[in-house]
Formats: C-alpha cells, sequence, structure tokens
C-alpha cells in the first residue's frame, strides 16, 4: 500500500483526534443528561460539552410541532450554546415558530423520518443557503430527536469558521447522543406530568380538607344541637319526673296508707324509674357517641350490690315461672371500687333479657374472680381483682348471622313480640361500657338450646364500712337528734320545693322557700338557714350567680349549700361545686343520696324507727345464755330465706317452730326472727339471714327459686341509678 501523502496524514490524524473528541464530548454529555439533577444545568451542560468536543461555532434544539389548522411543521429554538464571539441566536423572534418547510422544504421529510442533514452549506439548496450563508454558516449537521418514538425535534451543529464534514460514523455518534436528549426531555415531560398529578393531588388533598373541616363543623354544630336537644328534652322529662318520683317514695314511707295504696305509690315508682332508664339510654348513647362518658369508680359493698340485683330479678323470674339460680365465688373480695352504676346498668341489661328472652327452664348468674398479680408490695395494700361475669339463660337462642348484629344501636332480632318490649339500645350500650370498663362482653349462643354473655372487668378491691351502709339501707329514719336544722329550698318551681319538703318536714326539718336566687339571698341573709339546696335554672337570678353572691357575702359564705338540677351534664355539675357547692344532687331526687348527704353536710344523728333487731328484743332473749346462740345448718337458712323471699310468714314461723323442737340451743336465734317475722321486718329477716349464710358458709352460693314479688321493705335503693 503506498504511503499517504502529508497531507493526506495530518487530515487522517485530525479526523482521529477529532473523532477521539467526539467521542468523550458525547460521553460527558450523556453522564450530564442522566446525572445533573437540575433539568435545565443537564441540557445546557450537554450542550456546551458537545460544542466544546466538536470545537464548532453553534449547537441548537428545536422543537417542532404541527400547527393544528395548515398540519404545517414549525420549528422553536429552545436552547442554543454558542462559540466565543458568535451571536447568540435564542432570543430571535424569527425561529421562534416558523414554518420549516418554507426555508427547508426537505428538512421535516428527511428528520421525521429520522435521518440527517448534514454538509456544505455551499452544495445545500439555493432556499437554504440563502439563510445559512446570511450567518456564515459554512457546513452543518442537523439529526432529528424522538421523545418516546415520537419526533420530537432536531440537534445542530453549526461549522463557521473550518466547514467541518461529518462522516456518518461521527452523524451516527451524534444520533446516539440526540436520544439521549429524547431521554432527557421524556423524563423532564414525565416529570411534569407527575408534578401537575402531584399538584392537582394536594389542590384536591386542600379542597378535601377543607370540605371535611366544614362537614366536620356542620356534624359537631348538628352534634351539639343534638346533644342539647337531648340534654334540654331529658331535663324537660326528669323536671315532672322529679314530682312522680318524690311523691310516690313519700307516700310509699307514709303511715296512713292502707298496704294496697303503698303497693300503688310502689308501682307509680317503679314505672316511673322505668321511664328515667329509657332517658337515661338514650342520653348513654349519645354521650358514648360523642365520647362524653366518664367512669366515676366509687368503694361498693359487691356482695350487697350482687344481692341486691339478685333479689329484684328473681322476682321477674318468679313470675315467668323459670328458676333463677346465683353464684358467686367465695374467692371474691366484699368491696371493690367500681362505677356501680354502669356495672349496674350492664348486668340489669344482661339479665333483663335473659329473663325477657327465657320462656322455660332457668336464668343462671355467675360471678368468679381472681386476685391479678400483686402490685409492688409498697404501692397497694389491697390487690386488684379480676371478676368474671356471666349470665346464662335457656332461652330461644340467636341465629349466628345476628350474633354480630345485636350489639349495634336500634338492632333487634328474633321474636317480634319479645322486640317490642325492648329499645334494641341495653346491649349497644352494655357494649361499649364493659369495653369503657377494660373488658369485653362476648355472646355465645346455640339456636334453641340458649344465650350465655359474658364479660371480665378489673377492679380494686377496698375496705367497706359495712356499718354505715346497714344503717341507712335497712332502718326507717324518723328523725335526727339535737336542735331544728333549718334548710332554704330555692327553685322556680313548686312542685321540686314540694318534693323536698314532703320528704324533710316529716324528719323534723325547718323548710324556707325561695323561687329565685334573688329572693334566695334575701332569705339567706335575713333567715340564716344552716342549709341552702338550690335549683341552676331559674329566672331573676340563676342558681349560678346565687351560689357566686352566697360565696362572696361573709354572713351567707359559711351557709352548706348544694346545687340540685336536672342538668346531665357533668359540666354542669363540676361547675357548681367548683362555685363553692358542697354537693350534687341529682333530680329526680332520691330519699336515700339526699338524706346521706344531709347526714355529712350536718354532721346529723340519725333517730331510726325503734324496731330495730337489739332495741326491740333485748328483753325477749335476755334470759338466753350463751349456748342458746347457736345457728341452724345451712341449708335451714336457705329454707328459710327462700320463705321470707317468698313473704311466707305463717311457713317461716312454723320452721322456727320445728328449730325449737329440734334443739334449745336455737332459741336465741328462733326468738330474734320470730320478733321480726311478727313485725313483717322481711328486709331484715332477709338480709340478716344472707349475712348468717355467708358468715357459716367457706363458700357463698345462693340459688333462689320463685320468689314472691317485693315487699314495701325490700330495699331496691342499690338498684336506682
Ligand atoms: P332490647 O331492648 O331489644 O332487649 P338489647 O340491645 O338489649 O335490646 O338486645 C338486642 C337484641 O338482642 C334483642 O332484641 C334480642 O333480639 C337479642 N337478645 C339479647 N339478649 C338475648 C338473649 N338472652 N336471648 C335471645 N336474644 C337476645
Amino acid at each position: 500500500m503506498p504511503d499517504a501523502n502529508p497531507n493526506e496524514q495530518e487530515d487522517l490524524k485530525q479526523r482521529l483526534a477529532f473523532a477521539e473528541r467526539l467521542l468523550a464530548g458525547i460521553a460527558r454529555a450523556n453522564d450530564s443528561l442522566l446525572n445533573v439533577t437540575d433539568y435545565r444545568e443537564s441540557i445546557q451542560g450537554a450542550l456546551r460539552i458537545l460544542g466544546n468536543a466538536t470545537q464548532v461555532d453553534r449547537v441548537y434544539l428545536f422543537r417542532c410541532h404541527e400547527e393544528p389548522l395548515t398540519q404545517q411543521l414549525l420549528a422553536s429554538q429552545k436552547w442554543e450554546w454558542v462559540a466565543e464571539g458568535i451571536e447568540p441566536e435564542i432570543e430571535n423572534p424569527e425561529l421562534q415558530n416558523f414554518p420549516l418547510a418554507d426555508l427547508f422544504s426537505r428538512w421535516p421529510e428527511e428528520l421525521s423520518q429520522g435521518r440527517h442533514i448534514a454538509g456544505l452549506v455551499r452544495d445545500f439548496p439555493a432556499s437554504e443557503r440563502k439563510l445559512l450563508e446570511a450567518q456564515n454558516i459554512l457546513s452543518l449537521v442537523v439529526v432529528p430527536i424522538s421523545v418516546r418514538n415520537v419526533f420530537w425535534g432536531f440537534m445542530g451543529f453549526d461549522d463557521c469558521h473550518r466547514g467541518h464534514i461529518w462522516s456518518a460514523s461521527e452523524t451516527d455518534a451524534l444520533k446516539t447522543v440526540a436520544n439521549s436528549f429524547g431521554g432527557a426531555f421524556a423524563r423532564q415531560e414525565a416529570e411534569i406530568k407527575l408534578k401537575d398529578i402531584n399538584d392537582s393531588l394536594e389542590t384536591r388533598i386542600k379542597q378535601r380538607t377543607k370540605e371535611l373541616e366544614v362537614s366536620t363543623a356542620l356534624a359537631n354544630s348538628a352534634n351539639r344541637t343534638k346533644s342539647d336537644f337531648l340534654a334540654n328534652m331529658s331535663h324537660e322529662l326528669r323536671t315532672p319526673l322529679n314530682g312522680i318520683l318524690g311523691y310516690a317514695q313519700i307516700l310509699q314511707n307514709s303511715e296512713d296508707l292502707k298496704p294496697q295504696e303503698i303497693a300503688h305509690a310502689s308501682m307509680i315508682e317503679q314505672c316511673g324509674q322505668h321511664l328515667l332508664t329509657f332517658i337515661n339510654e338514650i342520653l348513654d348513647l349519645s354521650k358514648i357517641e360523642s365520647q362524653k362518658m366518664n367512669l366515676y369508680p366509687s368503694e361498693v359493698d359487691f356482695r350487697n350490690f350482687m344481692q341486691a340485683i339478685v333479689e329484684m330479678f328473681s322476682i321477674q323470674a318468679h313470675k315467668k315461672d323459670i328458676t333463677f339460680r346465683y353464684n358467686l365465688s367465695p374467692l371474691l373480695p366484699q368491696g371493690i371500687c367500681v362505677d356501680k352504676k354502669r356495672l349496674m346498668q350492664v348486668l340489669f341489661n344482661l339479665i333483663n333479657n335473659a329473663i325477657k328472652f327465657t320462656d322455660r327452664g332457668e336464668v343462671k348468674i355467675q360471678v368468679t374472680g381472681r386476685p391479678l398479680a400483686l402490685k409492688q408490695e409498697s404501692e397497694v395494700s389491697k390487690q386488684d381483682y379480676c371478676l368474671c361475669f356471666e349470665v346464662r339463660d335457656t332461652g330461644p337462642g340467636i341465629n349466628p348471622e345476628d350474633l354480630n348484629k345485636i350489639f349495634m344501636p336500634f338492632e333487634q332480632v328474633g321474636n317480634l313480640e319479645k322486640r317490642s318490649k325492648g329499645t334494641g339500645l341495653g346491649l349497644a350500650i352494655s357494649h361499649k361500657i364493659v369495653k369503657i370498663m377494660g373488658g369485653e362482653l362476648k355472646v355465645n349462643s346455640t339456636l334453641g338450646k340458649g344465650s350465655c354473655f359474658s364479660f371480665s372487668i378489673c377492679c380494686p378491691e377496698v375496705e367497706i364500712d359495712r356499718q354505715s351502709l346497714l344503717e341507712l339501707s335497712e332502718q326507717k329514719i324518723l328523725a335526727y337528734q339535737g336542735e331544728t336544722k333549718k334548710i332554704l329550698v330555692v327553685d322556680d318551681r313548686w312542685e321540686n320545693r314540694a318534693v323536698i319538703k314532703n320528704m324533710l318536714i316529716p324528719l323534723g326539718f325547718k323548710i324556707i322557700e325561695a323561687d329565685n336566687g334573688k329572693q334566695g339571698l334575701a332569705l339567706a341573709i335575713e333567715d340564716k338557714p344552716d342549709l341552702i339546696i338550690t335549683d341552676l335554672v331559674m329566672p331573676k337570678m340563676d342558681g349560678y350567680e346565687f351560689v357566686r353572691l352566697l360565696k362572696q357575702h361573709s354572713a351567707t359564705r359559711p351557709i352548706k349549700l348544694f346545687v340540685s338540677s336536672a342538668s346531665v351534664f357533668q359540666s354542669d355539675q363540676q361547675k357548681s361545686l367548683d362555685a363553692g357547692g358542697d354537693c350534687f344532687i341529682a333530680k329526680p331526687i332520691q330519699l336515700r343520696e339526699l338524706l346521706t348527704a344531709l347526714k355529712t353536710a350536718l354532721t346529723l344523728d340519725w333517730v331510726y324507727e325503734t324496731r330495730t333487731l337489739q332495741n326491740t328484743h333485748t328483753s325477749d332473749i335476755e334470759d338466753l345464755d350463751d349456748s342458746q346462740f347457736m345457728l341452724p345448718s345451712v341449708e335451714k337458712l336457705r329454707d328459710l330465706q327462700k320463705l321470707a323471699l317468698s313473704g311466707l310468714i305463717k311457713a317461716f314461723c312454723q320452721e322456727l317452730d320445728q328449730l325449737d323442737q329440734v334443739s334449745k340451743n336455737y332459741r336465741g336465734f328462733t326468738q330474734k326472727y320470730r320478733t321480726l317475722a311478727e313485725n313483717f321486718q322481711l328486709k331484715t329477716i332477709q338480709s340478716s339471714l344472707e349475712l348468717a349464710i355467708s358468715q357459716s358458709l367457706p363458700e357463698a352460693t345462693s340459688t333462689i327459686r320463685h320468689s314472691s314479688p317485693p315487699s314495701r321493705n325490700m330495699d331496691l335503693s342499690l338498684l336506682l341509678p
């Protein structure tokens, strides 16, 4: 092969050097397009790298698009790099949206088909030459750019000083870098789209949040309206109920009424209590729904508490001729700290349902428990207990499909006639209450066989002052010792004042009355009562203002103050205590609650009805020696208890006679109970026998069947809400 002449050799060397620079430039430009995060910088950087590598005078990118009407291809310069001393064209308006085919007729076809245009300008068609030569361009190469396989525009390299002729391999290399630009544009487009989506999402979220805020505000306001409505409605219903229940209680304590009239008064009270329960249920549900239900744990004599519930329901069971069984584990503590009202509510609902839905067989209540692991010795002296309650019945059972429904508000399933006796709210409320107490209400049921509702809760054990509990629950209060106490009752409704008057005057209190705060204040200053009981909502001057002024005035500040209202809001109750009230008494007023509060506030010593165990019978049993106080067997005690519960006084006394015949050592016992029976002290007999059973049993278990309706002495106070 003949040696190339020096010119050709030099030319070859230059071409090789150019190819090397071009390839290195393309690699760096690709790197810029791929790795520089700022989009503008990455494109501009790649153009600069390519311009420097190829030593051309101008590198540019044109974006092409079809004019919608004429479908002409319009081109606009979008990016440009120029070598030093070259005039930039990026600002040139003529290079924006100009019809490409007007001057470069072959370009649209060639470029959109993926082909390049390259060469010396002097060889180009005349129309093209005119414009290019005006810019002193000697040679150029233009390669197409596609974005996702769609023609996007082109990239051009102008040479104004050398007239470089682009080889096929060089233009191929340029086409690869053009693809990289296409990729960068595609990414940018995707990013813009993503940003658009994000922006629109953000706008939508903002819009939705705003809508949500509006609807939450509306819902809150509707909820407030509902709560206000319910509170007002309940206030309106409770106020007359105060009269009904108050007088029913007063009547039952009246000496002048015949037994039948007392029974009628008791019926009025029971109906009133049911109505009150219903109002409370609706309120509870709304409280739970608005998450306003709080627990108020207090010390509870648990065994007495359960006994009172059992006594109450054994009567219902008896009426339906079904067996009612009750089993309380001996491991359980006497006193626990629990929200008595709420626990009562749950048990009441479960047992009531069990009896309501069961027509034959039995209802069984079982309470078991175990102490929880002891806390640190220094922390507590008493232990926490886990109490498990179970209410089992042999009723109709519940369809498996309905098991989920029954805990929803207003859901009733099964027998239509039985449904009408309920509201469908009880289980929904019980379920939520047990949850708030930290447990879970569960149901196990077999259609045709029966159901078992159960739950467990944890409560701390507490010491119980049995004597003070017995004092109030068992004996009738007749009066109090010491000087007459003067009580000012401030209430705008005469019937409310009358209820308190009729409860307290027979016990020896002096009552003065006012029908608004203003009048109350004048009387408080003038008459100096020992205690004031005031309503909250009153004309002229309401309870809050009245309490505030009383506490301001030095003469009235020491007077004990009870606030009594039908308001169901805990906040009202707290507010009245914060304002200076000593105690809040809820309306309808419960006599026992009022008396308990009065005893504490005025440090009263009650005078009880004299027919008490010791007072009445000491003389009868005086001449008995110690050996004559033997207790009968537990079975016998239970038999006696059943008779007492059934009100079968004659049979009860016959049992006592039989005991006397068995052994004279029972005489102390029989005499005591005979006297009680002769005085119809059924309640005292029952509780005293219960105590005797629980003391003589290693395990306190009682089964109560077919008991009678309650006597007037029966203490239902534990069952009142
Ligand atoms: P209700 O006031 O209707 O008794 P609850 O919420 O207490 O409302 O009970 C909801 C429904 O659950 C009842 O209507 C009844 O269909 C079903 N149910 C509850 N307890 C029992 C049970 N012991 N035996 C059979 N069905 C029951």
